[in-house]
């Protein structure tokens, strides 16, 4: 006898944005109805070299999923993605590679640096490890923690979320974002 088909029933609908709304009709501006289509369909760069990466291999499994939030689509291919996740020690060797995925990446982009490792070097205070990535790439969420939880992981995401869907469109092309490309030497 076939098992009967469960429905998941707790489905929750993202809030539509802020707008007019009438009889057979609804406006938003733009930016509104971009910034919630990009921050639920977010594609994420792991860039994980030590345990923070496990955290976040606990982060994507079912426990935590973070499928939930439209982003189970993991991808190493920088042209395909838009949140670079650093998760671990950065040696100043990996630096330049880090950089050059970043900027393999196509705009808008966003990054995540997860972890006292990548936010500031955590505990490695010493001639070869990078203190803190933004020294080498700007960095928009910072996620504390040694290792951060899964919990942590997620809110730190979550904050991206806010960043993607109140980001205006003209942002990438003002005076203000092109003076912090130019402060990392990013034409
Ligand atoms: S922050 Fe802690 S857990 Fe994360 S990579 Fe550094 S030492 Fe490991």
């Amino acid at each position: 006898m076939p098992r009967p088909v469960q429905y998941n029933t707790n489905v929750k609908m993202v809030e539509i944005p802020e707008g007019y709304s009438g009889e057979g009709f609804y406006a938003t501006s733009f930016d509104k109805v971009i910034g919630l289509a990009r921050k639920n369909s977010i594609w994420p760069l792991p860039f994980a070299t030590s345990c923070c990466g496990i955290e976040f291999m606990a982060t994507m499994a079912a426990t935590y999923d973070m499928a939930r939030f439209g982003a189970e689509r993991m991808a190493f291919t920088p042209r395909q993605c838009d949140l670079l996740m650093v998760m671990g020690t950065i040696s100043k060797k990996m630096g330049p590679i880090v950089r050059q995925v970043y900027l393999q990446m196509a705009e808008p982009r966003w990054v995540m640096a997860v972890g006292a490792c990548a936010s500031s070097g955590g505990i490695f205070d010493t001639y070869s490890v990078l203190q803190g990535i933004d020294q080498v790439i700007p960095v928009d969420v910072y996620v504390p923690g040694c290792p951060p939880r899964p919990e942590g992981i997620i809110d730190g995401f979550m904050r991206i979320q806010d960043l993607v869907h109140n980001e205006g469109l003209r942002r990438r092309n003002s005076e203000k974002y092109r003076e912090l490309m130019e402060s990392y030497g990013i034409k």
